[in-house]
């Protein structure tokens, strides 16, 4: 069986922060991020000092097979509680869902002023119309803005950086501890397609004038080298469109217009009209068109329903679902349901992104469908036809070399990728005392320019967000959804005379998805024994107390059903009260 997804067996425990309710002294300053250190996703960083207190990004995390029916999980944010009333605002670096998913949650317990670049809060403005939050708490920033947060205190700096989105930013903060610089998701790309290159020189100016801290992205690091330029698949996708002699499919991230943008532009180059194929695509490319973030003649783009006014090779379709996933754009193209626009013999399928990990198994398994309606899905030969948004070995290195930072923090990523983050600072000289490891809910303390220290765990957590049913789920849900998915439910029913205080009738037994049937007789007689006997046995004390029997016949069912079938279903005993006969 899966363990309790919110115990984490392989977590090491570290020591409590006793005194984290208490608010911050005079010059003290605390870093603590609740997310996205240790994992991928969720990603989420509190500032507090006396006078502030603020996010930087607020994401969520997309659930893995073993939280079934979670849309998504998002921060605990236990920690602001006791500072309920003095959250001053929310800084964002980027648009990427693991760096404003949760932000809705966030904003209808705090609707507090939330800063970003414009594609950022492009993006944001129509998950709001959603949530009905209000638009007015968005304020927008542009690169290189540098504004006062809350009281005026620490003032936030945005600084441009390259990655697989527009207007993403690195963001500095001018704090009296110092200067803290954290990161966003970054490459270093000298060829971006939209021209708009990391602010290189701003940050080594930061470095030269000192910076405190560095939070920095370690999503790449294991990856020796640098990361190829946007630029490098442009080729790898141009062969796809001239080596496909029916319709090009291309599945992809609904946010990177880069490629997005690459894309259209080979569109007109090769002549093909563009069909844009899913609810997010739909959106982020009308907000990008809006922000002049897309060029592209208006004629390009065709209705799914007109595609078969074109021959197969003129048609190049832009779609969602790249991760196999089961409500997408590619799933409904499979499963042939958008009308107008079938996959035929000839037709070719793309996936010009990463997978991301957990998702192996339904990325095969949507490929082997669409081989099996004669789609060609082998597209090695091609050349490159994705690069990665996150910088790999070579630019962490470069990033650390300019900012220079009194204290190394890497941040963005499972424990192992924050490790070897934090050799290649040692292996630039960084002493091992400046390169600190920390995980979330571990709270990094500033006092005045001293060196910052490790002041303990604060509580964090995960919250699961089930949208069929309401915005949060308890995770004690999760762990009974599990339980139903590996070993099914037993429901034993127990009729009770209300006068007499006896059985009334046989108890009965009935499951589903458990490994013995309810019309097993031989089975079923074992277990109403059982039952039967638990309960003519049951003192008169547990007899009288419902809750207490409850719990004994509990006991008594999944002791028997472990030691004959090995497994541990749900076990839910039921009291009736009926007259005998
Ligand atoms: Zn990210
Ligand atoms: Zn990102």
């Amino acid at each position: 069986m899966k363990p309790f997804p919110e115990l984490d067996p392989m977590q090491v425990p570290t020591t409590l922060f006793e005194s984290w309710q208490t608010p911050p002294q005079a010059d003290e300053l605390r870093l603590i991020p609740i997310g996205g250190l240790g994992e991928f996703g969720m990603n989420a960083m509190v500032v507090h000092t006396a006078k502030s207190l603020f996010l930087v990004d607020c994401g969520q995390l997309f659930p893995s097979d073993d939280e079934p029916g979670i849309d998504s999980i998002v921060p605990d944010f236990a920690y602001l509680e006791p500072f309920a009333d003095r959250i001053d605002a929310v800084l964002l670096t980027h648009g990427h869902e693991d760096h404003l998913g949760a932000l809705p949650y966030f904003l209808e317990r705090w609707p507090v002023p939330v800063y970003g670049t414009a594609f950022t809060l492009g993006l944001l403005e129509s998950k709001m119309r959603e949530f009905e939050l209000d638009r007015k708490l968005l304020r927008k920033v542009s690169d290189f803005a540098r504004i006062k947060i809350g009281c005026g205190e620490i003032e936030a700096e945005w600084i441009p950086v390259t990655h697989s989105i527009p207007d993403a930013c690195a963001i500095a903060l001018h704090t009296p501890q110092g200067v803290i610089v954290h990161s966003g998701d970054f490459k270093l790309d000298p060829t971006p397609t939209d021209g708009r290159l990391t602010g290189v020189k701003r940050l080594k100016a930061l470095g030269d004038t000192g910076v405190s801290a560095l939070l920095a992205d370690s999503t790449n690091v294991m990856k020796p080298g640098h990361t190829p330029s946007e630029e490098s698949c442009r080729e790898g996708l141009r062969q796809a469109f001239r080596q496909t002699k029916g319709k090009l499919f291309i599945a992809m991230f609904s946010s990177n217009i880069h490629r997005i943008q690459t894309l259209l532009d080979l569109a007109y180059e090769e002549d093909r009209k563009v069909v844009i194929l899913g609810r997010s695509l739909d959106r982020n490319v009308g907000v990008a068109r809006e922000l002049k973030h897309l060029m592209l003649p208006d004629d390009l783009f065709i209705q799914p329903n007109e595609a078969s006014l074109f021959k197969p090779n003129k048609i190049l379709v832009l779609c969602t679902g790249s991760q196999g996933e089961e409500m997408s754009a590619m799933a409904r193209l499979l499963r042939r349901e958008v009308k107008g626009l079938k996959f035929a013999p000839g037709d070719r399928l793309v996936l010009s992104s990463r997978s991301i990990p957990g998702n192996e198994v339904s990325i095969s398994r949507m490929l082997d469908a669409a081989a099996r309606q004669g789609v060609e899905t082998a597209n090695e030969e091609l050349g490159p036809i994705h690069a990665s948004g996150h910088g790999q070995r070579d630019e962490a290195a470069e990033f650390i070399r300019l900012l220079r930072p009194r204290t190394m923090v890497p941040i963005h990523g499972n424990f192992r990728n924050l490790q070897a983050h934090g050799r290649i600072a040692e292996s630039l000289g960084w002493p091992k005392e400046r390169v600190l490891l920390i995980e979330g809910g571990e709270c990094l303390q500033f006092f005045g320019k001293a060196e910052p220290r490790l002041a303990g765990s604060v509580p964090v957590g995960k919250c699961f967000v089930d949208q069929g049913v309401s915005h949060r789920v308890d995770a004690r849900v999760v762990h009974d959804r599990l339980i139903l998915q590996e070993d099914g439910i037993v429901i034993a029913t127990v009729l009770v005379d209300p006068i007499t205080g006896e059985l009334a009738g046989d108890p009965t037994i009935l499951t589903r998805g458990f490994v013995v049937l309810s019309d097993d007789e031989s089975y079923g007689e074992l277990l109403r024994g059982a039952v039967r006997k638990a309960f003519e046995d049951a003192p008169p004390e547990i007899r009288k107390n419902r809750d207490l029997l409850i719990e004994l016949l509990r006991q008594t069912l999944r002791r028997i059903i472990r030691k004959t079938t090995e497994t541990r279903p749900m076990v839910v005993p039921m009291i009736l009260e009926a007259s005998a006969g």
